[in-house]
């Protein structure tokens, strides 16, 4: 059988391959596509939910009624911060949405916060979009402390300064097959990899 092909509500190639490993390990027959024509989005709706059925709704509006839509948003919640950057993630230091300088401040912002109190946590949203208004969402967290330094060189946005709970090494130091094993977006895409198996399983094949 040819692979369900899922078109990512985001233009990041890097982001549809990374979706489309962990499909290899969930052992679904996928081909995630990032979209050519991703049209922009103004990510304010102020929830990662919501942010991320904006992206769905914004390309299923531009793709044949039938097609399959994948959609995130993800960010780093921070204890200490009251649950910020939060959904600001990526526009941390300003709007340019500049990762270094993103992780930079956040490494000022913690300098005074003790040992004990560095606790944060990753949230990744997906929401998935079918054939005949078929909308699943999934949400899941990497939970872990925060860093006085950044460590690694792997990874992206704020990896080298969180260190996932049952670890002593940050995000940017684990390798990519470890990293997608625990990783916030990883377990929110094998919760809709259940969900996709399940309903092929009772209601016909889907995959
Ligand atoms: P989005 O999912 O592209 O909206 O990502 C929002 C922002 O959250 C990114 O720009 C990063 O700053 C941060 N972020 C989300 N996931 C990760 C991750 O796995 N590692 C590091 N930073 C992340």
């Amino acid at each position: 059988m040819s692979p369900l092909v899922i078109h990512l509500a985001s233009g990041n190639a890097h982001k549809a391959a990374e979706f489309q490993r962990l499909a290899e390990v969930a052992a679904l027959p996928l081909r995630i596509v990032a979209a050519v024509r991703m049209p922009a989005v103004v990510e304010d709706t102020g929830t990662f939910p919501g942010n991320a059925r904006k992206k769905a709704a914004a390309l299923r509006a531009v793709l044949p009624p039938d097609a399959w839509v994948l959609a995130d948003d993800s960010g780093l919640c921070v204890d200490a911060l009251g649950g910020a950057p939060g959904v600001e993630s990526a526009y941390y230091s300003g709007p340019a949405g500049d990762p270094a300088a993103n992780l930079a401040k956040l490494v000022e912002v913690m300098r005074p916060v003790p040992e004990g109190r560095r606790g944060a946590h990753f949230v990744c949203v997906l929401v998935l979009l079918g054939p005949g208004g078929l909308e699943r969402l999934a949400e899941e967290h990497c939970a872990g402390t925060l860093r006085r330094e950044p460590a690694g060189g792997g990874g992206f946005g704020y990896d080298p300064l969180f260190v996932p709970t049952g670890f002593e090494r940050t995000y940017a130091e684990l390798d990519a097959a470890e990293k997608n094993k625990i990783s916030h977006r990883a377990r929110a895409f094998a919760a809709l990899a259940r969900w996709l198996k399940g309903k092929s399983a009772t209601q016909g094949s889907v995959v």
